[in-house]
C-alpha cells in the first residue's frame, strides 16, 4: 500500500470503506474518534455539563468501542459528562454471563461506575426459562420488550435520563432496510433519527455511533486492543435481520459507501416523506429493535388493544399526532396501555406456566 493521503509520512495500511481514502494506523485512530466528536458537537449529544449518562454496555465491540472513545474525547474535549455503564442481565447462560465478565472488566479499565439490572429479579423469568416455555420462535420479542423496561428502569435507579447506545452506521442502514421492506414509516423515523425522546419513557437515547462503520469499529477495537467480548447469542437473532444485513453486503460489494448511502436516505425519508405527518414515538414502535412487522410478534402482542382514555392519541395543529401517556396499573411504569407489555408478557408467561408444566424444585418443567 502506498502512504498514508493524511500524514504523507507513514504507510497506510487501512483503506476506509467510507470514502477510499488509504491511511495510515495513527491517522485513522485521530480520524476515527473526531469524527466521533463531531458527530457528537453537530447534535449537541451533550447539552448539559454535570450530567451523569448511562452507556448501555454488552461487553461486545460497539458498546466496549463507544465506552473507550467517550472516556477519550470527554478528557479532550472536556465534555463535562460523567459516564455510567449500564448492563442487563438478560439471564443467557453461556452468553451473557461471560459478556458481563468482560463489562466487569471494561469498568475497571474506564473508571466508570458499573449497573447490572436482570430480567430474573426485574420480571422474575430469563430468557432461558422464557426459551424454555415458548420456544426459539418469539423468544426476541420477549427479550426486546424487557430490555428496553429494564434499560429505562436500571437507568432511573441510577437517577439518569439519557442513555446512549452503540448502533453503528451497518446497525441503522440494516434497520431502515428492514422498515423500508416492511413500510413501517414510523419505525424507520425513529431508527434513523440519532436522538430519541418517547412518552412511554423517561429516557432520551442517543447513538453517537451512528455514522461509525461496523469495520472500523473492529479496527478501532483491534488497534487500541480492547477488551471486548464477541459471541452471538445462543438464541439467535433475527433471521429477517440477516436478510438485511446480507443484502446490504451485496450492495456494499458494488457500491464502498452505500452503509451511509442508506443511513442518509433514511434521515432524508424522515424529513421529506414522513416528517410533518408522523405519529411520533407510537406505543406500538416500542417493540424491540427487530420491529413490529413479523408475524410472531404479531401473534404474541397483537391482543393488546388500548381502551379509550388510556394511551389515547391526539392530532396537534402542524398535523402530528401525539400520544398521552399513563402508568402501568401493575407496575407503576410508564405505559400507553392500562397494562404494560412488559406486564402483560410476565402475565401470559406466568400463566403458561401454571397450565402447561409441574415445577420441580429446580424450576425445571415437565410439559
Ligand atoms: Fe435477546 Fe434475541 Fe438478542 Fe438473544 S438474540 S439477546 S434472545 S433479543
Amino acid at each position: 500500500m502506498n502512504q498514508c493521503v493524511i500524514c504523507q509520512t507513514n504507510r497506510a495500511q487501512v483503506i476506509r470503506p467510507k470514502n477510499g481514502q488509504k491511511i495510515c494506523k495513527s491517522c485513522f485512530l485521530e480520524v476515527f474518534e473526531l469524527e466521533i466528536h463531531t458527530t457528537i458537537v453537530e447534535n449537541n449529544i451533550f447539552p448539559n455539563r454535570g450530567e451523569r449518562v448511562a452507556i448501555g454496555a454488552s461487553g461486545g465491540k460497539d458498546s466496549t468501542v463507544l465506552a473507550a472513545t467517550l472516556k477519550a474525547l470527554n478528557e479532550r474535549y472536556d465534555y463535562g459528562v460523567e459516564f455510567v455503564l449500564l448492563s442487563i442481565d438478560e439471564g443467557i447462560h453461556g452468553y451473557r454471563d461471560d459478556s458481563l465478565e468482560t463489562v466487569k472488566r471494561n469498568a475497571i479499565q474506564y473508571e466508570m461506575e458499573l449497573c447490572i439490572v436482570g430480567y430474573d429479579t426485574l420480571y422474575g423469568w430469563t430468557m432461558d426459562k422464557v426459551v424454555e416455555m415458548v420456544g426459539r420462535k418469539g423468544n426476541c420479542t420477549y427479550c426486546g420488550v424487557f430490555r428496553r423496561q429494564a434499560l429505562d428502569r436500571g437507568a432511573k435507579q441510577l437517577d439518569i435520563s439519557h442513555i446512549l447506545t452503540g448502533h453503528n452506521a451497518d446497525d441503522i442502514a440494516e434497520t431502515v432496510l428492514m422498515n423500508f421492506l416492511r413500510g413501517d414509516l414510523p419505525r424507520l423515523g425513529r431508527c434513523a433519527e440519532i436522538m430519541t425522546a418517547s412518552p412511554t419513557s423517561a429516557m432520551k437515547r442517543s447513538k453517537p455511533l451512528k455514522y461509525a462503520y461496523e469495520k472500523e469499529i473492529v479496527l478501532y477495537a483491534h488497534y487500541r486492543e480492547l477488551d471486548y467480548f464477541s459471541t452471538e447469542c445462543v438464541y439467535s437473532p433475527e433471521a429477517f435481520r440477516g436478510n438485511a444485513r446480507s443484502l446490504l453486503k451485496e450492495l456494499e460489494k458494488i457500491r464502498p459507501s452505500s452503509v451511509l448511502d442508506i443511513v442518509r436516505s433514511g434521515e432524508q425519508l424522515v424529513h421529506d416523506a414522513i416528517g410533518p405527518n408522523k405519529l411520533r414515538y407510537e406505543e406500538q414502535n416500542e417493540w424491540y429493535e427487530g420491529g413490529k412487522g413479523s408475524e410472531n410478534d404479531k401473534h404474541i402482542l397483537g391482543n393488546l388493544k388500548s381502551p379509550p382514555g388510556h394511551g389515547t392519541t391526539h392530532q396537534t395543529t402542524d398535523g402530528s399526532r401525539i400520544q398521552t401517556i399513563g402508568v402501568c396499573e401493575n407496575c407503576g411504569y410508564m405505559s400507553s396501555q392500562p397494562i404494560c407489555k412488559a406486564c402483560v408478557l410476565v402475565d401470559s408467561l406466568n400463566k403458561t406456566n401454571a397450565s402447561v408444566g409441574v415445577s420441580l424444585g429446580g424450576g425445571q418443567t415437565i410439559h
